[in-house]
């Protein structure tokens, strides 16, 4: 069905929509197929949506190229893409609390983080990309002299395959489709197939905002199947992924392997907190707790391994256990819950086996490291302390993506730089210190896309964001993120 009833806390029997989103239409599947969806605060099977073939992609590609050609990239005013996305941001604003109940029901995320931050910084970034829509620019060269000169053009790359993960399905949404949009894209979104349901709800959105048909187009479905489709396609010029690793790898072959599509990619992380004793220890101990515990640790860059200086280390993790231990864990609808189910029971039974893996490997369990006793059905896991961890140890090495911390000490900036520097990845990192210089020399020193200095975690739509060595490719955000869906032209002429 392109429409199903379910029961939205607050909001009574909802309709809300399960099918395909192409050129503006809902449609079922060419060959029928759905697959289910798990409430993940009660391990409950809750929605089917339309499983996106192969053929179904063709057909998205074909509308998105034929709006891409008639009705939108170079054929439409960039203050006509800017109105439209400011049209779309305002109805999303109107619509939050119908739109956070549907993102908390299916994360588990609580009601009032879904709204006051995935809505409202989704809404934000459609208003950033807006205002840049119409700021694009290129450049004049005279470097030939005489009535030669050349001008630059940025031209939108044309049609985008963007594939996107579970934990925050919403901004996720935000990240990819408006810059896109802004730049003159037209898009092929295919949302995780463990939350596809407010990328479907905003369809209608899209279409009372005014976009014409085949600019935004949504494909619930796997992502061997959905997403590889998208990104072994022959006529689509761009793939835009947020995941793991394995699957950036696996997106990056298909496009070579196909038409050598351009690809970015932001993928994990397994970010370094490094507290020097000058630090403000209570300070940098909510910072590090909010940057673990917010979205239960289901975020790429989550706070998860911390080193702190020789002189501080027990003090810090007792502020730390004290805030792990302050949680508001609870219902996802409770406006007082903050920390909320891991999405699924495979991702829940992931974390619990890293925990026991420290365990087994020495590392002291300071606090959690279970289930949470009144889990009853849902996914949730306790906040967690790992502490005295090795640099070898499996839940040092491995991005657990989940609600743990691994802490361990050090004695001098050299060997805290060596601890944090030793991964694969790259994707944020932090420094406690209330010594400037130190803070000036080990920021520059951190191999990380983002680094924050006495706080953690703060982002926005206006500052880019992505990763060192494997936690990607490429940039989003900020001006960057507008770059990334155009290409630049050189025009010389010689009039
Ligand atoms: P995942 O890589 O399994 O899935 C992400 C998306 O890719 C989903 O939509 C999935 O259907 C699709 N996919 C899976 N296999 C595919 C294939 N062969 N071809 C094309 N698409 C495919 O990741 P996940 O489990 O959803 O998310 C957790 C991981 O994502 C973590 O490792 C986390 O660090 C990372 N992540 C990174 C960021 C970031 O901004 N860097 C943000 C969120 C999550």
């Amino acid at each position: 069905a392109i429409k199903q009833e379910i029961e939205v806390p607050a909001f009574g029997k909802t309709s809300v929509p399960t099918g395909l989103f192409i050129n503006n239409q809902w449609v079922e599947s060419s060959d029928s197929n759905s697959f289910s969806t798990i409430n993940p605060a009660t391990g409950e099977q809750f929605l089917n949506f339309a499983h996106a073939t192969k053929v179904d992609v063709d057909t998205a590609v074909t509308a998105a190229r034929k709006a891409f050609k008639t009705t939108w990239g170079m054929n439409v005013a960039s203050t006509e893409r800017a109105a439209l996305l400011f049209k779309l941001a305002d109805l999303m604003e109107k619509d939050a609390a119908k739109i956070a109940a549907l993102e908390s029901l299916n994360s588990g995320k609580g009601i009032r983080i879904a709204r006051d931050a995935d809505v409202a910084d989704s809404v934000a970034c459609l208003r950033y990309y807006a205002g840049l829509a119409d700021k694009l620019h290129g450049q004049t060269i005279n470097h030939f002299g005489k009535e030669k000169f050349v001008y630059t053009l940025h031209q939108p790359i044309g049609v985008c395959g963007q594939i996107i993960p579970w934990n925050y399905p919403l901004l996720m949404w935000a990240w990819k489709v408006a810059p896109a949009v802004a730049a003159g894209c037209c898009v092929i979104i295919k949302p995780s197939e463990l939350t596809p349901l407010t990328a479907l709800y905003l369809c209608d959105l899209v279409v009372e905002a005014g976009f014409p048909a085949g600019v935004i187009n949504v494909l619930p479905g796997l992502g061997a199947t959905t997403g590889d489709a998208i990104s072994r396609h022959m006529d689509i010029d761009k793939v835009a992924f947020t995941g793991s690793v394995p699957t950036g790898r696996r997106i990056a072959i298909a496009a070579a392997e196909s038409n050598l599509k351009k690809v970015t990619l932001e993928l994990g992380g397994k970010s370094p907190m490094l507290i020097f004793d000058s630090a403000d220890i209570e300070e940098a101990a909510a910072w590090v707790a909010m940057g673990i515990w917010f979205n239960s640790g289901q975020d790429c860059c989550a706070s998860s391994r911390v080193y702190v200086q020789e002189a501080i280390y027990e003090k810090f993790l007792t502020a730390l256990k004290a805030k792990a231990e302050a949680c508001a864990i609870g219902n996802p609808a409770d406006e007082a819950t903050s920390f909320g189910p891991l999405i699924s029971e495979g991702q829940r039974d992931k974390v619990l086996a890293y925990i026991e893996s420290g365990r087994q490997a020495g590392a002291r369990v300071l606090t959690g490291g279970q289930k949470w006793p009144q889990s009853g059905g849902g996914y949730w896991v306790e906040p967690t302390i790992l502490a005295d961890v090795k640099a070898d140890m499996k839940a040092v090495k491995e991005e657990i993506f989940g609600p743990v911390i691994v802490a361990a000490s050090f004695k001098t900036e050299e060997e805290a730089l060596e601890l944090a520097n030793n991964t694969e990845y790259g994707l944020a990192a932090a420094v406690f210190t209330n010594d400037a210089r130190q803070a000036t020399r080990v920021t520059a020193a951190l191999d990380a896309g983002t680094v924050w200095c006495n706080q953690y975690a703060l982002l926005h739509a206006g500052v880019p964001f992505g990763g060192f060595k494997q936690s990607g490719i490429g940039r989003e955000l900020g001006t960057y993120g507008l770059d990334a869906y155009t290409q630049v032209k050189a025009v010389h002429q010689n009039l």
